[in-house]
């Protein structure tokens, strides 16, 4: 497998599943247990953030996802392409909708932070790399088409090209 520049390396699905680690953006020093984001709301609490109502005496912290929204720094790009997406725009953007909803209604630092269509195509930007994974997983399920994986392990970035 080769390697590509600045640490980005191609991947097969069932390699990623193996590979992905969790996003400890910005979580340089251990997080008071309870936690509440002031952004979200989520609560972090036993090693996880949920949704959970925070208890009283909760600390604030700022989520990693609230972080990455206000640096506008992605963990994950899902770039689409091609002549059906064109065709198909409004129901695959929904498609994509209806996944993040379901992923962040469970895990709630998997957001989207934008979906930016152009002419050519779309870019969605994802606050986790799991839920860029999962997106190109629903579209090649539900409309096969060309997907491809490309992960930066050390920085822990995931790009996903979906072409249809
Ligand atoms: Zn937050």
């Amino acid at each position: 497998m080769k390697t590509e520049r600045g640490g980005w390396r191609p991947m097969r699905r069932d390699e990623l599943r193996d590979e992905l680690v969790h996003d400890t953006y910005k979580s340089g020093k251990k997080l008071a247990e309870p936690s509440r984001c002031p952004d979200c709301g989520a609560v972090y609490h036993r090693g996880r953030w949920t949704w959970s109502p925070a208890p009283s005496g909760a600390a604030e912290a700022t989520c990693p996802a609230c972080h990455r929204i206000k640096d506008e720094f992605p963990a994950g790009r899902v770039t689409l392409k091609g002549p059906f997406l064109a065709a198909h725009r409004d129901e695959i953007v929904q498609l994509v909708r209806n996944r993040e909803a379901h992923e962040r209604a469970e895990h709630p630092l998997q957001r989207i932070i934008a979906i930016e269509s152009d002419p050519d195509g779309a870019l969605i930007t994802t606050t986790d790399i799991h839920l860029a994974r999962n997106i190109g997983d629903a579209l090649h399920s539900a409309y096969k088409g060309d997907l491809e994986y490309h992960y930066n392990k050390e920085e822990n970035l995931l790009r996903v090209e979906w072409r249809r």
